[in-house]
């Protein structure tokens, strides 16, 4: 071989070895790049969401847009009255409104969870679905919503609260799982780490009955396109015959532990749920049995009853007969009562004896069950949603540590 085709070769492998670098330095800024926008966009979020932009108590807000999202649920586009900008929130949290539907005394207080990510500084979207209570009647202010709320009307908002969401700072893979209208925080959260292209692994698992009750079917899956790392798990328990599996859903089954097993690789992931009663209290228990730590799983209660299911197995449990009798004293309606241990809150006790303290949510998010204490402390079964006042208490959540008394 001649000097000259030597030479030839030592540019050739010199000029690939140039090309592989500049190709794994330019992917490495690239990574770079993609690493510091997320920065930026958290940083953004943490900004819109710093206290000068955040309001206290309520505030008006136009329902831009009434959307139909399935059978009785519809999403709400509000837009700040004052037409200022709207602090940021972290996903997973709620707002709370205060409704006078005709016929009611009082405003009727109640929690939505923001069912978009935190990504617009003009409006909020909020999905709510058709409440029937047990005995077949239809919920007062979610029906009010479904029939009477239309866009343009003004209703009062308070900020977005709540302690149930999703860290962005903290990249661990995440499984969100969701039952019915329990999908409105985890929709959230799934959009936030889309945005802000998050590399971590996602599994979303959403159970409902058929695809008639199949919500955000679009918006899910157009998610699922936007982010290589999310994978979607949907199941149906009575599909309909117009329901075609691999396409409208993938399990024909509850979300059930075992399903999460098969699916699952491992069990090293932070959990959050959200979903009806018994729902919660089988997943809950089954990710507890599989040896996932409690602090690994996070979940939010939409009423009472997924509360005590949550409790049983994240939380204290309720006192027992063995226990000291403790006194509770309400001090304005002059009763000194003996605890019963078997009262699933301080609130249901007051109302059994005939003391009235208001109550709306029953899950320990929108404050209006709290009572001051003038002696004694409270134990709750759960992480309250709502900030509890220095010396006060949530009411419907909490139960006496010993002798109390409250101004109630
Ligand atoms: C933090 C939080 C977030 C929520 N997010 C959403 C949401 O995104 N979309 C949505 O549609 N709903 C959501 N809810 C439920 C919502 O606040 C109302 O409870 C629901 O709309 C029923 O209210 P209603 O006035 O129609 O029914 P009513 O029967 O008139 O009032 C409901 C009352 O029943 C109690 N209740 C008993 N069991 C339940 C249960 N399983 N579910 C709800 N309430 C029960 C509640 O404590 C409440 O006092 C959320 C609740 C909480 C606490």
């Amino acid at each position: 071989m001649g000097g000259g085709a030597l030479m030839l070769g030592y540019l050739v492998t010199q000029w690939l070895a140039t090309t592989r670098r500049y190709a794994f330095e330019t992917k490495r800024n690239q990574l770079e790049l993609t690493a510091l926008a997320k920065r930026i966009e958290i940083l953004n979020l943490k900004v819109q969401a710093s206290p000068e932009v955040a309001w206290n108590g309520y505030r008006k807000f136009t329902v831009a847009r009434k959307v139909e999202e399935c059978e009785d649920t519809y999403s709400y586009y509000l837009k700040p009255h004052n037409g200022r900008p709207l602090p940021s929130f972290k996903p997973g949290q709620y707002l709370t409104f205060e409704i006078q539907p005709p016929g009611f005394p009082k405003a009727q207080i109640r929690c939505y969870s923001l069912s978009d990510g935190a990504l617009s500084d003009d409006h909020y979207r909020v999905t709510i679905k058709r409440f029937t209570r047990d005995d077949g009647t239809p919920g007062v202010v979610s029906s009010y919503f479904s029939d009477e709320v239309r866009e343009g009307d003004i209703l009062n908002v308070k900020a977005p609260s709540g302690k149930f969401y999703l860290d962005v700072d903290i990249e661990r893979p995440v499984v969100l799982i969701s039952g019915g209208i329990g999908i409105t925080p985890m929709l959230a959260m799934a959009r936030v780490l889309t945005h802000i292209n998050d590399q971590r692994e996602i599994y979303f698992f959403f159970g409902c009955r058929s695809g008639v009750d199949h919500m955000f079917r679009d918006e899910v899956i157009e998610l699922q396109k936007n982010n290589p790392n999310m994978r979607l798990h949907i199941c149906y328990s009575r599909p309909n015959e117009s329901d075609v599996k691999g396409e409208h859903y993938n399990h024909h089954s509850r979300v059930t532990i075992d399903l999460m097993k098969g699916v699952l690789p491992s069990s090293n992931f932070e959990y959050y749920l959200c979903g009806p009663g018994p729902f919660m209290d089988s997943l809950v228990a089954g990710l507890y049995e599989w040896g996932v730590p409690k602090k690994d799983v996070k979940f939010e209660a939409f009423g009472p009853a997924t509360v005590k299911s949550g409790a049983k197995d994240g939380a204290p449990k309720a006192d027992t007969g063995d226990q000291p009798t403790f006194e509770i004293e309400f001090s304005r309606s002059g009763k000194k009562i003996a605890w019963e241990p078997e009262s699933p809150s301080l609130h249901a006790f007051a109302e059994k004896h005939g003391i009235p303290i208001d109550y709306s949510c029953g899950a320990g998010s929108c404050g209006s069950c709290l009572v001051a204490i003038k002696k004694g402390n409270v134990n709750y079964d759960m992480e309250p949603g709502h900030d509890v006042d220095e010396g006060s208490c949530l009411t419907c959540i909490c139960r006496p540590a010993g002798n109390l008394v409250i101004d109630a």
